[in-house]
């Protein structure tokens, strides 16, 4: 049974003032495998207060410095690379393809911000002034479940290249990864107080990071909801805000795309990350005319799907994190043959075999009408709604019919089609028959979906803040 019992704070794993505690459950067998000690408003004002102490120092670093510090970041958590996704795939419940890919998105957070640091001008002519872009300061960074490290690292590495601190809250849920990952951190040798971290409850630790006012900057990433409450708290002290939230992305087939190469991928893609994905596109938009073919191709596909044991290499769809996640996706499923929508494939209930985990058998609805329920809300599980449409003005009018504007899918045998299409939609980012990432290009929501950009240049200018001298 594992204990958690120490946050990091000044370049040291230090136990917290807070005593209660927060039990870690495995998803595949709902048995209890561990506890957090979960931090307070205590803790988080130490470690508020050595991310302050050490940004005085560490904002005069050269880029040279930040670059190096960046390598030994990278270097430290590539060495644990196999043992990251192990955790990962154990605690999270994520299939091991994913964990895999998460895991190498977060060793690569480090050396793309070295690459964006290469042709960052800190210090630009702009009329008849000189605009230098200043480090913001101390940003608290609070993160969700659903690829844990990944966020940490994207998001420190974008503080580190800005020369900011940083003071992270976690999921309480993700405590077994967030400690391995501090070990990499703390090899990594960093100047004291530039990572500090306190595990505890969004309530809690979350809220003293909105309100305090030596945080200069929160970057958030998880439900719409909360983003909004966090939005609000910062408001106060005046704080930057990134928000990366939720998302209900469009994935829209056009009259001329090859359908036995779109619906297979359009299914698969639905379930990326066992469906809780931000970016999953839970929307399938298909030309009315073509839903019969359309179904029968996603109910060949939905067969493939291997629904089951995460660290098996082959499967696709893994257990939920949380009893709660599962209870809530079974109430969609439910919901949606209330409404109406019919029910292609999957259904509430566990599948053979897996009762003992969070597992929810993959779902597809077919002739949903965007008003629904389960086409308007996240649902964060692998639960595709098909949705058909009559004409192309029809089908970019649904896509944008949304409170949210994360991504964006488009399938179609023309390049020009597809791009006029992608100009009408209202998403950070539009995928053109591809399930792509680039980690040096902005992402980020339109909408409800959030507020600022992460990554690459777009993502570092939200760490910093542009100060004009005239002389
Ligand atoms: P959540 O909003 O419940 O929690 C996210 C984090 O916020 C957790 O660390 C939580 O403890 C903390 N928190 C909760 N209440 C808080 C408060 N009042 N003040 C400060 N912090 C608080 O989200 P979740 O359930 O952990 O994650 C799933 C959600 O994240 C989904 O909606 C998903 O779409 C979203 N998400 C978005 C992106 C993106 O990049 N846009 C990526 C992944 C996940």
């Amino acid at each position: 049974m594992k204990r958690i019992d120490q946050m990091y704070v000044n370049g040291q794993f230090v136990t917290p003032h807070g005593t209660e505690t927060f039990d870690l459950i495995s998803p595949v067998t709902n048995e209890k495998t561990g506890e957090v000690v979960l931090g307070d408003e205590t803790d988080t004002r130490l470690a508020i207060a050595a991310a302050k102490e050490a940004f005085k120092t560490f904002r005069k670093t050269t880029v040279e410095e930040r670059m190096a510090y960046l390598q030994q970041l990278h270097d430290a958590v590539s060495k644990r690379e196999d043992e990251l996704v192990k955790v990962m795939v154990e605690e999270y419940g994520g299939t091991l393809q994913f964990c895999k890919a998460s895991v190498k998105n977060a060793m690569d957070s480090f050396t793309n911000m070295i690459q964006v640091l290469r042709n960052f001008e800190f210090e630009k002519p702009v009329g008849e002034s000189r605009v230098r872009l200043e480090s913001l300061g101390v940003v608290g960074i609070i993160t969700p479940w659903n690829a844990s490290n990944s966020f940490i690292c994207n998001k420190f590495a974008t503080a580190v290249a800005a020369g900011c601190t940083v003071v992270v809250k976690p999921s309480e849920m993700s405590a077994a990864q967030t400690q391995l990952l501090l070990e990499c951190f703390h090899e990594a040798g960093l100047p004291k107080g530039v990572f500090n971290l306190v595990n505890g409850l969004g309530a809690v630790v979350g809220a003293e990071l909105t309100s305090h006012p030596d945080i200069a900057k929160i970057s958030f990433t998880g439900s719409t909801i909360t983003g909004k409450s966090i939005a609000k708290g910062a408001v106060e002290t005046m704080k930057r805000v990134t928000l990366e939230l939720g998302g209900k992305s469009p994935n829209i087939i056009l009259d001329d795309a090859d359908l036995e190469k779109a619906i297979p991928m359009a299914v698969f893609g639905a379930y990326m990350n066992s469906g809780q994905a931000c970016i999953a596109p839970t929307r399938l938009l298909v030309p009315e005319n073509k839903l019969e073919a359309v179904n029968a191709l996603a109910k060949l596909a939905v067969q493939q799907v291997q629904v089951g044991d995460p660290m098996d290499a082959n499967t696709h769809v893994g257990p939920l994190v949380s009893v709660r996640q599962f209870e809530r996706v079974q109430d969609y499923i439910q919901l949606g043959q209330e409404e109406g929508a019919e029910l292609l494939a999957g259904g509430t209930g566990k599948p053979e075999g897996l009762e003992s985990g969070n597992f929810v058998k993959a779902t597809i609805f077919t002739n949903v009408r965007n008003h629904m329920r389960i086409a308007q809300e996240e649902i964060f599980g692998p639960v595709l709604s098909i949705i058909p449409y009559k004409t192309e003005e029809e089908a970019i009018a649904i896509a944008n019919d949304t409170s949210y504007g994360l991504a964006a899918y488009i399938s179609s045998a023309d390049s020009e089609h597809a791009n006029r299409v992608a100009a009408q939609i209202d998403a950070g980012r539009v995928m053109i028959n591809a399930f792509k990432h680039d980690p040096l290009a902005p992402f980020g929501g339109f909408k409800q979906s959030g507020i600022g950009r992460e990554y690459g240049v777009y993502g570092l200018e939200t760490y910093l803040e542009p100060k004009t001298i005239l002389e």
